[in-house]
Order: structure tokens, then sequence, then C-alpha cells
């Protein structure tokens, strides 16, 4: 299970480049388990999909901005 173990640094990094590009299977894999067995990087999970998703929205808000001004 060594191969698995990811440190919450490690674990935040992974949470973060997730955003960006899709994991190899070993990582989601250690994402996962990391997430089962910390009781931090499950709140900082929660708090970067709270940033996305007000991100898109936003992005969502400025493209129909640039709708109403044509
Ligand atoms: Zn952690």
């Amino acid at each position: 299970m060594k191969l698995l173990r990811r440190t919450c640094k490690e674990t935040a990094a992974l949470m973060v480049a997730r955003e960006d590009r899709a994991l190899p299977l070993g990582d989601r894999v250690a994402l996962y388990v990391h997430l089962l067995v910390c009781k931090t990087c499950p709140r900082f999970e929660k708090q970067l999909l709270t940033l996305r998703n007000s991100m898109r929205q936003w992005r969502h808000y400025s493209e129909n901005d640039v709708d109403s001004a044509r």
C-alpha cells in the first residue's frame, strides 16, 4: 500500500492539478485512498469544488455580458 500513500501536501497538489488535466489512474486511486483516511483534505476538496463552481458561474455571467453587448 506504500505506493498509494500520499502526504496532505501531495494530495492538495493532485487536487489542484486535477482541475486542469486528467490524472493518471495511480494518482486518482492514491487521491481517493488519502481522502478516505484524512480528516483535513476532504475539507480542502470541498473548498476547491466551491471555488470551481463559483468560477464557472462567473465565467457564465461574463459570457452573457459579451452576448448582450452585441
Ligand atoms: Zn490529507
